[in-house]
């Protein structure tokens, strides 16, 4: 059966439900950032190893370069998983919650079919929907008390404001 990566997200997400955190509990530190509507809607699981489709279809995709055994984080839908040392950084629960943003605001057929293409062309650090998530993750860490409106600015970059 060819691998659907649209069944593997709805799929890996209701496996992981049971241990899923709203967002809405990093409110005191992303208030200001992002919504409460969007921290609410958002959630996270702390795993060990991040979960991946099969080895040889992440290949057959061209998409090697995601399973980096370096990877911290990994965002399905509404959904991102992280590893114990990223858990405590919010720096990359900001970057994660970029992504949720550039889902929600693509749409998941859209969103999985631009980022594989990005990767493809550009790699992993390239790909424009990255390079999205580390300027704003960027922008946070150097002042966490400097609050700008996240969503309005993903909105903005991808052209849909
Ligand atoms: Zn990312």
């Amino acid at each position: 059966m060819p691998f659907n990566p649209l069944e593997w997200i709805v799929s890996t997400n209701a496996h992981y439900q049971p241990q899923r955190r709203p967002c809405l509990e990093l409110k005191a530190q992303l208030d200001g950032f992002f919504s409460d509507e969007l921290l609410a809607s958002a959630g996270f699981v702390i795993l060990d190893e991040l979960p991946s489709p099969p080895r040889a279809q992440v290949a057959a995709l061209g998409l090697d370069e995601l399973l980096s055994p370096s990877a911290m984080g990994l965002t399905l839908a509404d959904t991102y998983y992280l590893k114990p040392p990223a858990a405590g950084q919010l720096r990359v629960h900001f970057h994660e919650l970029v992504h949720v943003v550039q889902w929600q605001a693509l749409g998941t057929a859209r969103f999985v079919e631009r980022y594989l293409q990005e990767i493809r062309q550009h790699g992993y650090r390239q790909a424009p929907l990255e390079q999205m998530a580390y300027e704003l993750e960027h922008r946070f860490a150097l002042n966490p008390g400097s609050h700008f409106d996240a969503q309005a600015r993903v909105l903005s970059l991808l052209g849909l404001y």
